[in-house]
């Protein structure tokens, strides 16, 4: 038999493609309240937005009819007609993003118009109004969402790790507060702040306000028209990369999107000028005529459909590689405390300046291991792989695996033993991180300290480091912490992920070039280790071919 659904039921269904998670509630609420022309948001988390998600703005407000209407399914002032559906300029316009919301939570609007005295307060549970009434409050509107997911428990099974899910809302605020320099942003966790920018009149001090000084001083400003796009933005000088993309924002109309044709087009114009694997920092705005984009293509809007996407591929790569070849694009290091973590490192460590020019293998010279080696070393492939003679064929190893199986045996060694070596830097270092970094920080100082780094807050939502552990000492610049934190982003914070981590972002990486007796102290200390054969993400570290193979292959042998 088949029934008409309930208008709740309804919602609550469609609550589950609009608001996947906290951070879902955090973006529609946002866009509504830069659609509604605030210039101050101020968005306080408890819990990561499990408990609560309070949006405040002083935008135009609603009247109390609108605010009734704003809960229910499809409706919105932002369009009218159809035609309105294909020149949209504002964020929202599907109408049922309070209606999702209000169907899964317990939800609270307070709004008030410019021009009345009361402002009205309606408060709904899992869809169904429980109390209206008029109240004495400041202009524009406040929503507070508690209790996400209380009526749908499987979603809150499936997200159950609170400080990911933190992350992804400190991100979203994030990527609005580099759009929109000109509203004043504030989030705050637990009641501690995460985020403050102070109104801008330019992206380059929101930038400044949003990644700290270093970024700032590195960026190189992108301005490029050719009709009917405008492109605007800052990009990284091709130093200032990360191992992640998470310093990439890419926006068409003021709607953070994401687009691999574009973004692709981004490290085309950047060409040879960046390392394998490394990206660069972005922040660009792409504008262009509402009707050339579709932008009712996904629930949450994230992707948009580009009429001509390849004809705005390559004028994002002309605006990018304009704004490249315009400049000098060497690092500036005018700036004492940019220097003080490689300083340091070489302080601490001056045998290794002197023994060898690179840094990155001064370990594996050092203690030349007096040991005889079961195989013989033929030579290196590609700086990458080293061929071996062995007593029944041939061993090709992987150096960057090998290296990381042996750092991360030495270092979870430590860990167990709580013997972990540490560094004390003798000029701490101020680490100038995004919100999300710091956020993630906040989260795991124990753990950090566990593992060698001393961390203390620093002010509103700073941090220095006081020490690091010895293993990470021979790493050039603060680079490899801050990537680091990239890989903790993307996956579950236990201890191995973080030695995991570790390993890898301080073993001799492929392009390395590597002498004789380096070669051999590697493999030496990788025989000792108690799983030679993998690295610790389980890729093999060698592969062997024997005799009989090989004559199998050349047919010696049937
Ligand atoms: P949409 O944004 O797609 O129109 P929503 O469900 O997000 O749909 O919001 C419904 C309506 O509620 C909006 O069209 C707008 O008129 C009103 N509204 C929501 N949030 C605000 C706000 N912060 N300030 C003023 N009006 C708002
Ligand atoms: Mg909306």
């Amino acid at each position: 038999m088949i029934t008409k659904l309930d208008q709740n039921l309804i919602n609550k269904i469609a609550a589950g493609e609009v608001i996947e998670r906290p951070a879902s509630v955090v973006k529609e609420l946002i866009e509504n309240s830069i659609d509604a022309n605030a210039t101050k948001i101020i968005v306080e988390i408890k819990e990561s937005g499990f408990s609560l998600i309070k949006v405040k703005d002083n935008g135009i407000g609603m009247n109390n009819e609108d605010a009734k209407l704003s809960i229910e399914r499809h409706a919105t002032s932002k369009i009218k007609d159809a035609d309105d559906l294909f020149k949209i300029s504002t964020l929202g316009f599907r109408g049922e993003a309070l209606a999702s919301i209000a169907s899964i939570s317990n939800l609270s609007i307070i709004t008030k118009e410019k021009d009345t005295d009361t402002a009205y307060n309606i408060s709904v549970l899992g869809g169904k109004v429980t109390d209206e009434r008029e109240v004495g409050y400041e202009d524009g509107t406040t929503i507070e969402v508690r209790d996400l997911f209380f009526n749908v428990p499987a979603r809150k099974k499936f997200l159950k790790n609170m400080g990911h899910e933190f992350q992804i809302i400190v991100d979203i605020v994030t990527r609005y507060s580099l759009i929109h320099p000109e509203i004043f942003f504030k989030l705050t966790h637990n009641e501690k702040n995460i985020l403050l920018c102070p109104f801008a009149d330019n992206l380059k001090s929101r930038i400044l306000d949003v990644y700290g000084k270093e970024v700032a001083k590195n960026i190189i400003e992108v301005n490029f028209e050719q009709e009917p796009y405008k492109i605007t933005g800052y990009i990284g000088k091709p130093f200032l990369t990360r191992g992640d993309t998470s310093h990439q924002s890419l926006y068409v109309n003021t709607r953070y999107i994401k687009n691999n044709i574009i973004s692709s087009s981004i490290y085309e114009a950047y060409h040879t000028l960046l390392f394998k694997h490394r990206h660069p920092f972005v922040v660009l705005s792409i504008q262009i005529d509402p009707t050339l984009i579709d932008v009712n293509v996904h629930p949450t809007k994230k992707e948009i459909r580009i009429n001509r996407e390849d004809e705005m591929r390559d004028v994002v790569f002309l605006a990018i590689k304009n704004a490249l070849d315009s400049k000098d694009l060497f690092p500036k290091i005018e700036d004492k405390q940019d220097r003080i973590w490689v300083d340091e490192v070489k302080i601490e460590v001056p045998e290794v300046k002197k023994k060898v020019e690179k840094t990155v293998q001064s370990e594996l010279v050092m203690s030349e291991e007096k040991e005889e080696l079961n195989v013989r070393i033929l030579g290196k492939v590609h700086k990458c792989f080293v061929i071996l003679e062995t007593e029944d064929g041939i061993c090709l190893l992987d150096q960057h695996a090998a290296d990381e199986r042996v750092n991360y045996e030495k270092f979870m060694d430590m860990y167990m033993s709580k013997n972990i070596e540490v560094q004390q830097l003798l000029n701490p270092l101020l680490l100038d991180l995004s919100p999300q970094e710091n956020a993630l920080i906040e989260q795991n100082l124990e753990m950090f300290k566990e593992l060698g780094f001393t961390i203390e807050s620093f002010g509103q939502s700073s941090f220095i480091l006081r020490s690091l552990p010895v293993i990470l000492r021979r790493l050039q610049d603060k680079q490899v912490f801050l990537d680091m934190l990239g890989d903790l982003k993307s996956i579950d914070k236990t201890k191995e992920a973080i030695i995991t981590s570790m390993a890898c972002r301080s073993s001799i990486m492929k392009g390395d070039d590597l002498s004789q007796t380096e070669l051999k102290n590697l493999l030496l200390r990788l025989e000792k280790t108690k799983s030679p054969y993998t690295c610790p993400h389980g890729r093999p570290t060698k592969i062997f071919m024997t005799l009989l193979e090989l004559e199998r292959k050349f047919k010696r042998r049937a």
